[in-house]
């Protein structure tokens, strides 16, 4: 569904790189702003040069002018993917796409629901773990375990002798339901992992936010949580995909991001990245997450079949976000816009 228009790279990373060491030098904002406008504003609205020190940002960077829809959105428009791609750069600057974020949170409001951030998918803690092919959900033992889809229960039991992972009793009691979601036409499926507990059995027709079973910390777990997982054409450990772009947001104010970094053969540059919050007192930046990207080793990790990214975030707030990040002695940033229930895909096209 994209057309990676690989364009000619004129603009954002190395006017970022040339404002990254402008800091703290007021007269230059000028210059800075003239690049800019040039760049990537298509409708820039007018940003008094105070001499305010910090931070530098562009605020008038807006969503490109090709999203603005031609005809009245309709209030259930949000969810439904829409036949026709809008026409934007990730390249260049960023674009807002529809998400799927289409599945009910594993577990209930009243527990802790938020996916841990220090072991998100793809990343191996620093090279101490196989690169995780899931999320955790930590709780404590006997929190309960909801499916996060309507579907029907394919693997109720221990995992051994292994077939869900390369080792056997790396999952311990393990759930795996098969879903068929109206909007795709490719098999689909959650796992749910390290259980005390299972309470549904192989066969079973769960719906949506029934208990499957309880957490745990059976199999190769460290610590009592819920270990979930996205599988999508396939049901191999190689089939993962990002939990975080399919899991429903906290609220309807949460979108996520996604970036890719790759050099001009299409290789996938696994940098790790910053993302920062613009905003609040005096424009600050608030740092929101550090991403590894997905790593590369023995047992790679799926990645979306229309980003094939090498980071994603989710439930972040609406807002402004600068993505930055080092490679070969340069200094890379781009600034983008985070909408409710959408996905901002970045792309950096690094020449090498
Ligand atoms: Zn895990």
């Amino acid at each position: 569904m994209k057309n990676k228009i690989l364009l000619k790279r004129k603009g954002l990373e190395n006017n970022s790189v040339l404002l990254s060491s402008m800091k703290g030098r007021p007269y230059f904002l000028l210059v800075f702003f003239v690049f800019f406008f040039t760049a990537c504003a298509p409708a820039p609205t007018p940003v008094p040069l105070t001499a305010k020190a910090t931070p530098i940002r562009p605020t008038q960077t807006e969503i490109p002018a090709t999203l603005t829809p031609t005809a009245e959105p309709s209030p259930t428009a949000t969810n439904i993917p829409t036949a026709t791609p809008i026409p934007c750069d990730a390249y260049e600057s960023f674009c807002v796409e529809d998400g799927h974020f289409w599945l009910a949170r594993p577990i209930s409001t009243e527990f802790n629901y938020e996916i841990e951030p220090a072991y998100r998918y793809g990343s191996t803690i620093n090279g101490k773990r196989d690169p995780h092919h899931g999320v955790e959900f930590i709780n404590a033992f006997g929190v309960p375990i909801l499916a996060a889809a309507d579907g029907r229960v394919i693997h109720a039991a221990e995992d051994k002798p292994a077939f869900y992972a390369p080792w056997e009793r790396f999952y311990g009691n393990l759930v795996v339901i098969e879903h068929d979601l109206p909007e795709l036409d490719t098999p689909f499926y959650t796992l749910y992992a390290h259980l005390s507990v299972i309470n549904i059995a192989e066969g079973e027709v769960v719906e949506a936010g029934q208990a499957v079973g309880n957490v745990g910390m059976s199999g190769g777990a460290i610590g009592s949580h819920l270990h979930f997982e996205v599988r999508m054409g396939g049901y191999e450990y190689s089939d993962t995909r990002n939990p975080e772009l399919w899991l429903q947001a906290l609220d309807a104010m949460h979108g996520g991001i996604v970036v890719r970094i790759e050099n001009q053969t299409g290789k996938l540059l696994r940098v790790p990245l910053v993302i920062d919050k613009v905003g609040g007192a005096e424009d600050s930046l608030e740092r929101i997450a550090s991403l590894d990207a997905y790593a590369p080793e023995t047992h790679p990790v799926g990645v979306d079949d229309d980003w094939a990214e090498t980071h994603a975030i989710g439930e972040i707030p609406a807002g402004e976000y600068r993505v930055s990040f080092s490679y070969a002695g340069q200094y890379w940033e781009r600034f983008a816009k985070v909408h409710p229930d959408k996905v901002t895909t970045i792309y950096f096209l690094i020449e090498e």
